[in-house]
């Protein structure tokens, strides 16, 4: 990356950052763990600066040759007028922004967020509705807590717009764009969590729809975190010398990736080809895909295979070439945990065949696959003991057995929504033979069995 790229890339992130409302030191630390180099170390003193109650432009000025007499002009005459956020954005862009919503959009988007984080929302969804009884249309808004929709709630004209175009802002986004679809992604830091907030904008008839889905991303940490059912089969691949580990399932807070490289690490050479880099994993070699200036997935990982590393972390495995560089990495001798979008293990491998990786191969390399679910969590204050019918539990089979005949169910209170409160997540890990170590549906029942969420929320799982 051009060094210029790198900072316009720096001051975009930066603009988002305190427009998300994360405190300028906080902002520029995590902005000082990018890529070693000049950028990185004027990005360190200027961090250094405000760490010692100096000014920003101060410590932007003690490294001329990153940074411009301009740049620490623009800097200093936005701390004066107090719009840094904006000031940085324009910076990252190298022109003037307009058109921009006013500071009243940023503080409406900024609760909005700092809620959903608060009642641990996975999603914000805005759209214009028709109304049956005003019989117009009327912005609202709704939440997705623990798998459940919340329930509407109005927003007025002007914070609709508001929402709409600060979302647009931040993940960098066409702001005058609103008859076409549109995806958008941005780093937020809240209350000392690490969000990351995917946009995506849909043209409705009757106005803009926004799904903002969120995913709170916690320090990578160990493989005991997870409280996976089958923890010792999987420590066992991640200790393993090679073989192919294949993973499948929603963003978690704990990044699931990143505690299988940490369990694998060991002392040995780690590196990861991601899209994006999450955050930053101690002792590995992270290279983040840029399609845009041509670094695919496979020629990034084609760059990574050339640094002769002994375990391998791949973000997305979702084209051909890929698929099969990771399949033959496996057998080559290397440990390859590889991400694949799919529902179940089984969805998996048969994704990365229809990928045209040959079945014999796959199978040789296979030391594991993992997949995983999140499902509303039931509220403990209002949760209420049954006994389902036989026909309730038909779809779940034997395994139904478990239950003894009893189950909870949702019911809702003041507390929560719907009668769930937050997630738990199911896991299904398998080896290298044909059936699942733990399938995913009996993994459910045995939360099921223990209060933590309810037959409804299995559903789509079973097998009826
Ligand atoms: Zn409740």
């Amino acid at each position: 990356m051009k060094s210029n790229d790198a900072q316009a890339k720096f001051w975009t992130e930066l603009g988002r950052l305190l427009g998300g409302g994360v405190p300028l030191l906080e902002a520029l630390e995590s902005l000082s763990r990018g890529p070693a180099g000049p950028l990185r170390q004027a990005v360190r003193r200027a961090a250094a600066s405000v760490r010692g109650q100096r000014s920003f432009s101060d410590g932007l000025r003690a490294s001329p040759k990153v940074f411009g007499p301009a740049v620490v002009d623009a800097v200093r005459r936005a701390e004066a007028a107090g719009d840094l956020d904006r000031a940085a954005a324009r910076l990252g862009e190298n022109r003037p922004i307009k058109g921009l919503p006013p500071p009243r959009a940023m503080r409406r988007f900024g609760e909005l967020v700092a809620r959903a984080a608060r009642e641990g929302a996975s999603a914000i969804h805005v759209a214009s509705v028709f109304d049956e009884k005003s019989q117009v249309s009327v912005p609202q808004l709704r939440l997705r807590v623990g798998g459940a929709l919340g329930r509407p709630e109005r927003l007025s004209d002007a914070d609709y717009r508001e929402v709409l175009s600060r979302t647009k802002q931040l993940s960098g986004l066409d702001l005058a764009e609103q008859k076409l679809p549109q995806e958008g992604r941005m780093m937020l830091e809240l209350g000392g969590k690490r969000l990351d907030v995917q946009a995506s904008f849909a043209p409705c008839v009757l106005g803009e729809r926004l799904a903002l889905r969120i995913f709170a991303h916690a320090e990578p940490r160990g493989l005991g975190d997870l409280k996976l059912p089958d923890e010792d089969a999987v420590r066992r691949w991640c200790r393993g010398p090679r073989g192919l580990v294949v993973l499948s399932g929603p963003a978690l807070p704990e990044n699931v990736l990143y505690a299988l490289l940490a369990e694998a690490r060991d002392g040995r050479q780690v590196a990861t080809v991601e899209d994006p880099v999450e955050s930053v994993l101690a002792g590995a070699d992270q290279i983040q895909v840029e399609p845009r200036l041509g670094l695919t997935f496979p020629r990034a990982l084609r760059a990574a295979l050339r640094q002769e590393p002994d375990v391998l972390g791949l973000g997305d495995v979702s084209d051909g070439e890929t698929a099969r560089l990771a399949v033959e990495a496996a057998l080559a001798g290397k440990l390859v945990f590889a991400r694949v979008a799919a529902p179940d293990t089984s969805a998996a491998l048969d994704r990365l065949a229809a990928l045209g990786v040959d079945a014999r191969l796959l199978s040789q390399a296979l030391a594991g696959a993992l997949a995983w679910k999140s499902v509303g969590r039931l509220c403990r204050r209002c949760r209420r003991q049954y006994e389902p019918t036989a026909a309730e539990l038909v779809p779940f089979g034997d395994d139904a057995d478990i239950l003894r005949g009893l189950a909870y169910r949702a019911v809702g209170c003041r507390r929560c929504h719907g009668g769930y409160d937050g997630a738990i997540t199911l896991w299904e890990a398998r080896g290298p033979g044909e059936t699942p170590l733990q399938p995913i549906l009996r993994d459910g029942l045995s939360r099921v069995a223990q209060g933590l969420t309810s037959l409804e929320q299995l559903q789509p799982l079973g097998s009826g």
